[in-house]
């Protein structure tokens, strides 16, 4: 005898493999017109229509950003809402060598799926369109800003998929800021007069030998991996202006705020040994590391189980995701599925997996566990009302 709930998933289920083909040319078009944060014009607009051809009704043009979106089905409800949370900015210079192509449409692919049962239960999914994951950028971090404008604060729970080197259910992230240090001298000809000019781009160099300095003495859980971003405009001048840009990540917001002292320490160091003027400035928001709540984890994996996947490890990463920020707000959790094998996000090899049969299987499959697993929060009131005492008691 098939109960009332097989019939429904099995509805769901058959739904999003309907939706198979459109999905797939949706997560192709993503990939093959790469943007990167805040620029995802395309990106948006591709995943709004699909959505919105799918019954949702769309906000657009959000918390201040254009590439930032809310869809929801139905559009107001008396029972809990659901949010599935989609990125799809591409990596400065390498396309969607992190698979957000995938992420964005396994979203909406399950929200469609889900929203077909939604007229036999109370509440509703939503999906919020997030620019700029990716913290390369200035005022990187979308969700950030979405979480200041009160986009979650009708949410009650949220879920995300990523395509992994390995399939996980939740772990942790670290904390994650980015500096800018902007060094300004003097120019000189570089030959003629050398002795008249202040060279900005030994700011930055004295920077980075500084911050090599004090590796040593910084604890394993913490990274500090920076560029130059400018280093002056010919070698026949005194480099008037130079800049770096750092990342500074730690596991948790106490330490990085000691970290943040000391670079900025070199920093300022490196500014009086050379005699520039030296400004500072914070250039993405902060990645609060993840909270993982364990009871839609639990319900994350049974649906793995039953997707024929296993968990296969516990993700303990030193990147960072602003999905972080989202569960320190509401309970959330992370749906990591493998994709190839021993392949990293942000190469070549994992640009190229993003836009395979494979990448676009691995997708299908999140999309299905993440609609399953709402449905379950949906279906089962208690379920829901577990994970949010469990984060309550962990808020406290
Ligand atoms: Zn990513």
């Amino acid at each position: 005898m098939r109960t009332e709930e097989n019939k429904l998933k099995e509805t769901i289920i058959q739904k999003i493999d309907d939706l198979t083909d459109d999905m797939k040319a949706l997560a192709r078009a993503i990939h093959e017109k790469p943007e990167t944060g805040y620029q995802e014009y395309e990106a948006s607009r591709l995943l709004c229509g699909f959505l919105e051809k799918n019954g949702f009704k769309i906000k657009r043009n959000i918390a201040g950003m254009e590439t930032a979106f809310i869809a929801s089905y139905p559009e107001r409800t008396s029972g809990p809402t659901i949010a599935l949370l989609a990125e799809y900015d591409a990596l400065t210079g390498m396309g969607h060598g992190c698979g957000h192509n995938l992420i964005g449409t396994a979203s909406a692919g399950a929200a469609v799926g889900l929203s077909k049962v939604l007229s036999k239960l109370k509440g509703r999914v939503v999906v919020i369109g997030c620019p700029a994951e990716e913290a390369g950028i200035d005022n990187a971090g979308g969700k950030v800003r979405l979480l200041e404008k009160g986009y979650f604060e009708n949410v009650d729970a949220a879920f995300i998929f990523h395509p992994f080197p390995m399939t996980t259910v939740g772990g942790e992230t670290s904390c994650l800021i980015g500096l800018e240090f902007d060094f300004k001298g003097k120019s000189a000809h570089a030959a003629g007069n050398p002795w008249d000019g202040i060279n900005a781009l030994d700011g930055v160099l004295q920077t980075f030998n500084a911050i090599n300095a004090i590796r040593q003495h910084i604890r394993e859980d913490v990274r500090i991996h920076g560029i130059v971003t400018h280093g002056g405009d010919a070698p026949n001048i005194v480099p008037e202006r130079a800049k770096a840009r750092f990342f500074l990540r730690s596991s948790s917001r106490a330490s990085l705020e000691e970290i943040i002292k000391k670079v900025k320490a070199c920093a300022r160091g490196a500014s009086v040994a050379t005699g520039t003027k030296l400004k500072i400035k914070t250039f993405c928001n902060l990645y609060d590391s993840m909270k993982t709540n364990a009871v839609l984890a639990g319900i994350l994996e049974t649906n793995l189980n039953e997707a024929g996947l296993h968990v296969e490890g516990r993700k303990k990463g030193k990147g960072s995701t602003d999905f972080g920020n989202v569960t320190r707000a509401v309970p959330g959790c992370e749906l990591g599925i493998r994709l190839g094998k021993g392949i990293v996000p942000h190469s070549r090899e994992f640009l190229e997996i993003s836009n395979s049969d494979e990448g676009h299987r691995v997708m299908m499959l999140g999309a299905r566990v993440m609609a399953m697993s709402a449905f379950d929060l949906l279906y089962c009131p208690d379920l829901l009302m577990r994970a949010k005492r469990e984060f309550k008691a962990e808020s406290r």
